[in-house]
């Protein structure tokens, strides 16, 4: 029959069935224009039975408007689209639209006009027109594009289009990426990278479902390790997904991937422009793409023939996406390396418990890289007891770890001072009236920023200049600075240490790859002294110089109380330790705590993995949290605070009982308004044998709420804000 069920790509909308007119031919997975009223919308054909709906007589049934001209979605990508809206809850067609995720993508081939230089002159010649010429000397581009280049208005170029000094060149939008050749340049490799990376290549060619869990201490090599299971995939004419966790930081990876393969991968980010995205989109629905290096939201692009996936950095939270279809990225790829039959390596120096959990019951292959390459040696770590040791007045650094510092400047060798806290301060309050200042629409100080002169809420983006006088009281200058954001700690070293040059490396600073990579210039040209970082330092770095790691405050991570504090600080020192001595030089690495017998401090003061690890996976067992039971939230919001509370009490009077799973709530969520919503919370603790799924989704269906109230459900939670 030519009838058809279509997902449509509105979450409000269920399935709806269409005709299939006269010579037109379709499958599940074909992206299609669907009448609905007056409107067109787009959906994808779909297995029925997968996709139940009410039955419409076919006499009542309207035509399929068009079939696009993109390849059918696959089944395995449909199968994914399935799992991750049935485990994170969240509606079909929100997990579809990341698949289809570039509009332009969608209408087809197309082409787009760039200008570029003749070679002949204006009857008229002006400073700019002279200036541009200069300027645009071999580049081709957009109008706009090439006003920035040239650094004049978009006028003056119309104008020397007029006088045919620029000519129109119509380019293709999916022209074919540069090819990446699987044995352009040989890496050598250690013994142990060697026989892991023979494991993975080895799982490329039986090109079968195989998760790995590389697990390799900072330093060892362990992109290098998979460069030879790609270059295998690419011999075999198949694709690769390599998801890095941040892909502004992504300089140093291009660098080396680009020198073993003689072309740069393609890349897939959230910034990418519209039109850079849809040459992706269609290169890797075509299998054109060969490597796609990208942020999580590449794990749902439709590969023509995927051969491998790697997640690097896998134990890395942002791979957790906290808003929208809430979904751990790491999780989905092993999913997607299941559904379409291909290995998945999970590559980490600190992985999260649960990975390990998973290597231990055998189901992920666990791959050990135990030292570091070409035999450098991890750093001497060692705590320095704030209670003891105490920095002076005002101060954050103990003197201790200021001689440290001034020890590498003697030496032209460079330290990392780390602190997870952007700006100059987390709190500014008024010496006169004790007034705090508070963001208005969230429940969060709002941050000194000193560079910017301004005061600023990490959680919504409100900005306001610095008061020079109290905004409730009046008094002038009597705003005080609370605690240490890196600015601040810039600031001391400064005082402290006049002769260092200090870098500040936060994503304030380092906010686009031209600017990581002026940063890393920077440093391996040895023009800075002395790093002060947030977490964005932790990871990918590879600075030969840099022999000193300081840890300005390792407590501020287990403040919070939340189930993963421990592991995240462990994850974070370690990572940051391991900047420390990676080239010839050995490293160390000063942890500043008030807490030093805590046992994620003693643990890394140890060098001791397993037993940090140990202590960890205990607590866990005991408190039924991953791996061994599950959490889950419900947040319900609303901008008016009354119709949140009202909501969430009334889905409170529905809850479920179900053996061995406790539902705790509502109550006002830590952060209880967040970008203007007021906002409540469930949690939901049960042990693995329970279906959660199907709980909340039977208690939910139960209540309906006013248009304004929105329900979020966060299956695995990693925020519990
Ligand atoms: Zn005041
Ligand atoms: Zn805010």
């Amino acid at each position: 029959m030519n009838r058809v069920r279509c997902l449509i790509l509105n979450a409000a909308l269920g399935p709806l069935d269409y005709k299939v007119p006269e010579g037109v031919a379709v499958e599940p997975g074909s992206v299609v224009e669907c009448p609905l009223g007056p409107r067109t919308v787009i959906g994808i054909v779909w297995e029925a039975e997968r996709l139940p709906g009410t039955e419409v007589p076919v006499e009542k049934l309207r035509n399929l408007r068009a079939v696009l001209p993109v390849p059918s979605l696959s089944a395995p990508l449909r199968r994914l689209i399935e799992w991750t809206a049935d485990y994170y809850v969240a509606p079909l067609a929100s997990v579809a639209r990341m698949a289809l995720s570039s509009g332009g993508a969608l209408k087809g081939p197309a082409t787009m006009t760039e200008y570029r230089l003749t070679g002949g002159l204006p009857e008229r010649m002006t400073p700019q027109r002279m200036a541009a010429i200069e300027a645009l000397d071999g580049e081709q581009a957009n109008i706009r594009e090439l006003a920035g280049i040239a650094g004049v208005s978009e006028g003056v170029l119309r104008g020397l289009v007029n006088h045919g000094v620029l000519e129109p060149v119509e380019v293709d939008c999916d022209r074919p990426y540069d090819r990446a050749r699987p044995d352009f340049a040989h890496v050598e490799l250690s013994a142990a990278q060697a026989e892991a990376s023979a494991t993975f290549a080895a799982a490329v060619r039986e090109a079968a479902f195989a998760p790995f869990l590389l697990d390799g201490v900072t330093g060892s090599g362990k992109t290098e390790t998979y460069f030879e299971p790609v270059a295998e995939a690419l011999r075999m004419g198949r694709q690769v997904l390599v998801l890095l966790p941040e892909i502004a930081l992504t300089e140093n990876f291009l660098h080396r991937f680009e020198e073993r393969f003689g072309a740069a991968p393609v890349l897939w980010h959230s910034s990418l422009k519209s039109t850079e995205r849809r040459r992706a989109w269609r290169a890797v629905a075509q299998g054109t793409a060969q490597v796609v290096v990208g942020a999580r939201s590449a794990l749902f692009l439709p590969f023509a023939k995927l051969g491998l996936i790697v997640v690097d950095e896998a134990h890395e939270t942002s791979f957790k996406q906290e808003d929208g279809v809430r979904y751990n990225a790491r999780d989905v790829a092993v999913m997607r390396g299941y559904f379409e039959g291909v290995p998945v390596v999970l590559a980490s120096a600190t992985p999260a418990l649960e990975s390990l959990q998973m290597a231990e019951s055998g189901v992920y292959a666990k791959v050990d890289l135990p030292s570091r390459f070409g035999g450098a040696e991890l750093p001497a770590i060692d705590t320095i007891d704030l209670t003891e040791e105490k920095p002076p007045h005002g101060m954050w650094l103990a003197q201790r770890l200021v001689d440290g510092i001034e020890q590498r400047l003697e030496r032209g060798e460079q330290s990392l001072l780390f602190l997870n806290r952007r700006g100059y301060a987390p709190l500014t309050l008024c010496r006169n009236c004790g007034f705090r200042y508070q963001c208005p629409n969230c429940s969060a100080w709002l941050v000194e920023h000193r560079f910017t002169r301004r005061l600023a809420c990490h959680h919504c983006g409100h900005e306001a200049p610095a008061p020079q006088a109290c905004t409730e009281c009046g008094e002038p200058d009597c705003l005080v600075a609370c605690g240490p954001g890196v600015e601040r700690i810039a600031d001391e070293v400064a005082e402290r240490l006049p002769q260092a040059r200090v870098f500040v490396a936060t994503s304030d600073t380092l906010n686009s790859p031209g600017r990581a990579a002026e940063f890393i210039a920077a440093v391996e040209a040895r023009e800075v002294d002395v790093i002060v970082g947030t977490q964005l330092v932790t990871k990918g770095f590879h600075f030969p110089e840099l022999t000193l790691v300081g840890v300005v405050d390792a407590d501020l991570g287990l403040e919070g109380g939340d189930l993963r504090a421990g592991e995240r600080t462990y994850q974070q020192v370690a990572q940051v330790a391991g900047r420390a001595g990676r080239g010839s030089k050995p490293g160390e690495v000063l942890i500043q705590t008030r807490h030093p017998e805590a046992p994620v401090i003693a643990a890394l003061a140890a060098g001791d993995r397993d037993a940090f690890y140990s202590a960890e996976t205990e607590m866990r067992r005991e408190a039924g949290a991953p791996p061994f039971g599950r959490w889950a939230a419900i947040i319900i919001s609303s901008e008016d605070d009354a119709e949140a509370r009202e909501a969430a009490n009334r889905l409170g009077a529905f809850r479920p009982q179900v053996e061995e799973c406790l539902i705790l709530g509502p109550a006002p969520a830590p952060m209880a308004l967040l970008r203007g919503r007021y906002r409540y919370r469930f949690l939901i603790n049960a042990r693995r044998s329970v279906q959660l799924q199907e709980v909340i989704c039977g208690w939910l269906r139960q209540v309906d709420h006013p248009p304004g109230v929105r329900v979020a459900v966060d299956v695995d939670p990693y925020s519990f804000v």
